[in-house]
């Protein structure tokens, strides 16, 4: 198991584990061509399942229409249509796009939640809760540092 690098630890807030290891993606790679391929914090997260400090993501503040996009392969998740602002200080939508996520149970820290994960790379994202807003009453809580963001071409 690899050792979270120092420096980090300061910007996350703990790291769980879930149960997404054993199943398989279209997109693979190892440990180390992960390493390579994110940032530190963008390792930490989808491939460690750690949790960024809430109002640190840039994409908080986001607002413009386009489309949210796993850090890891690419793969897309959410419409910016589908983001609200819950508070929490981590970007969050009441729906993903079809066929964008996966979730499994996570019973890390002693609780049971349900973990969303990219159903492309298998990498985490995040969590889902049943406290969100119509009309599915979902709170997909994503971490900003596991996605990127696409703006919408308005010359189109
Ligand atoms: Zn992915």
């Amino acid at each position: 198991m690899a050792e979270r690098k120092s420096g980090i630890g300061s910007w996350f807030s703990g790291r769980g584990e879930a149960e997404t290891a054993a199943e398989s993606f279209p997109v693979q790679h190892s440990e180390a061509e992960w390493r390579q391929r994110l940032t530190p914090e963008q390792f930490a997260v989808l491939r460690q399942h750690a949790t960024e400090r809430p109002g640190t993501s840039p994409l908080n503040n986001e607002k413009r229409p386009g489309t949210f996009a796993c850090a890891g392969c690419g793969q897309p998740l959410f419409a910016a249509e589908t983001k609200f602002e819950s508070g929490t200080g981590w970007p969050s939508f009441f729906q993903p796009l079809e066929g964008g996520v996966a979730t499994t149970t996570d019973r890390s820290f002693f609780m049971t939640r349900t973990e969303v994960h990219c159903a492309r790379c298998g990498g985490h994202l995040g969590h889902v809760f049943e406290d969100g807003p119509a009309p599915t009453g979902l709170r997909y809580c994503m971490n900003g540092a596991a996605m990127g963001f696409a703006p919408k071409d308005e010359s189109e």
